[in-house]
């Protein structure tokens, strides 16, 4: 049922001009895809939104647009030539690749599955009576996986931390974890693979000459502190805002745009006084939540989790977990990064990356909280959200199927629609087409004229036109039209001069960035 849903999203951005294999013609290319013409407005709103909220309501926070391409050494002083590494492992019999991590992590998912399960069963039995802690600390079933799934978790992390792969390689073979395909046992053995693109610089060769596909943004930032701050003469606390592509040669790309090898990130570095980072990631944590929810996204679908395993860079992470119709998965992550990256950088250029804070006559470099969330994800999880079924009422009043896409009208690629009743009366063909060209400055406005009015309707719908305008004989009368809202199905006769007035008040980012004042 549930992936039911992923599947009818994926065939509906294919059917109404949301998202692309890329090269389909070619029979695509895996895990890269194109944006459709209602699919790059959705995107761009969503980013218009995310950079607005950082920027626009945060006086302390700039944007940049940093190169994909950066110097090499970048990427040494990240960590992310050393480090950057996922774990693989082979089937000899399917000769399919996985993520070493990942197969164990779906084995934890099955006992936190059977977990679940038998709280469920406690809840149904004790009723109001219910204590979940106290459950999960003496039943004796759920004690004994809850202490299986840490001492997974143990012996994994100190098998990726140590590099000692054949630990891992272990630990699969213990579990008795077979190929999720064939059901085959035969691995290789786990090795590490590096998930950085790389490329040659024109004319020169060998290592020198070796250029990096940047895997995330946040270095463009990182090396441009000094830059930023010194020309917009920040003070500390400030950060540093930008959007763009990055690549990573994902082992295992599946689930549409959930995991791409070239998406797009939309990070923000705050750099903090060195010993008050924990009171701005927990500032960062609440506030990006909030963001998430000014969507309209019901509390049950979103959750926080803790990482246990922290990158080398970090002191502490949460990821900002969404609802995916294949399951709880990250959509945004939060990162106390130390001074990790300043530092090495400033190390690796030669160049001090320090600030001199006036306040307590000190000279330091700064830590860093990072939020970082990629368009393309959080695009799956407005698609998801939005993707509704429903039995609604047809002009002549019978119930019938639609399918509707409930996007925040903020978000939703298309404003409003004029629609003429009939086509064939050049009148109100002619009146329609002036209210759209009145309006069309104003709110991304679409004109139809083809189909009877309730397909068009529905085509409006599928693509989660908040506002269709209808033009009728009476128009031509007085001037006015009928207004109908997308979910209420509610409609209001307007006078066309109140059209773009009213249409924007009700789509305009300011409804979304209103919620977010602290
Ligand atoms: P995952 O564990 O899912 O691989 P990650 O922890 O490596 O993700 P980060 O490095 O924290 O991800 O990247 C920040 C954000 O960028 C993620 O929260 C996610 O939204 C997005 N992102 C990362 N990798 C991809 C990808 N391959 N395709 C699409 N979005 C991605």
């Amino acid at each position: 049922m549930i992936q039911d849903l992923f599947k009818k999203v994926v065939s509906h951005s294919k059917k109404y001009g949301f998202i692309f294999q890329s090269s389909e013609i070619y029979d695509g290319l895996s895990a890269v895809y194109d944006y459709g013409p209602y699919g790059v407005e959705l995107k761009n709103n969503i980013k218009d939104y995310w950079f607005k909220s950082m920027v626009r309501m945060h006086e302390n926070i700039v944007g940049i647009d940093s190169a994909i391409f950066m110097h090499p050494k970048t990427w040494k002083a990240s960590g992310h030539v050393d480090a950057f590494n996922d774990p693989l492992i082979d089937n000899k019999d399917s000769k399919k690749r996985y993520r070493a991590d990942v197969l164990v992590e779906d084995y934890i998912a099955k006992i936190e599955a059977k977990i679940n399960k038998e709280i469920a069963k406690g809840r149904k039995r004790f009723g109001d009576e219910f204590n979940e802690e106290e459950f999960r600390a003496t039943h004796p079933r759920v004690k004994a996986n809850l202490e299986k799934i840490a001492d997974i978790n143990k012996r994994m992390s100190e098998s990726l931390s140590s590099g000692k792969l054949e630990d891992l390689k272990a630990l699969i073979e213990e579990l008795g974890i077979s190929d999720p395909i064939s059901g085959s046992k035969n691995w290789t053995e786990v090795r590490q693979f590096n998930l950085m693109f790389n490329t040659q610089l024109g004319n020169i060769s060998g290592e020198e000459g070796k250029l990096y596909l940047r895997p995330e943004t946040a270095q463009g930032i990182f090396v441009n502190f000094l830059n930023v701050q010194k020309t917009t003469r920040q003070k500390i606390p400030f950060g540093i805002a930008q959007i763009g592509k990055a690549f990573r040669n994902e082992i295992v790309a599946r689930q549409f745009i959930f995991r791409m090898r070239e998406f797009e990130q939309m990070e923000m570095q705050y750099f903090v006084r060195p010993g008050e980072e924990m009171k701005w990631y927990d500032y960062w944590k609440t506030h990006r939540m909030k963001w998430h929810k000014s969507l309209g996204t019901s509390d049950d679908k979103l959750r926080y989790h803790d990482h246990e395993n922290l990158a080398h860079y970090a002191n502490a992470a949460v990821d900002i977990e969404f609802e995916f119709p294949f399951g709880f998965k990250e959509l945004e992550g939060i990162h106390s990064r130390t001074d990790f990256d300043l530092k090495s950088h400033s190390e690796l250029s030669g160049k001090k990356l320090q600030y001199f804070d006036p306040e307590i006559n000190e000279n330091y470099i700064p830590y860093v909280v990072e939020t970082s969330i990629g368009v393309d994800r959080m695009f799956l999880a407005v698609m998801s959200n939005a993707y509704t079924e429903e039995m609604v009422p047809d002009a002549s009043g019978k119930e019938s199927e639609r399918i509707v896409l409930k996007i925040p009208a903020a978000l939703a690629p298309i404003k409003a629609t004029v629609l003429p009743l009939v086509k064939n009366k050049e009148e109100l063909t002619a009146k329609a087409k002036a209210v759209f060209n009145k309006l069309k400055p104003f709110v991304n406005t679409q004109y139809d004229e083809k189909d009877a009015i309730g397909r068009r309707y529905r085509r409006q719908d599928a693509i989660g036109t908040p506002f269709c305008i209808t033009v009728d004989f009476d128009t031509l009368e007085d001037d006015t039209v009928t207004v109908r809202e997308r979910d209420s199905l509610k409609q209001e006769r307007m006078h066309i001069d109140e059209l773009a007035s009213y249409i924007k008040k009700h789509t305009d980012l300011s409804t979304l960035l209103t919620k977010l004042a602290d």
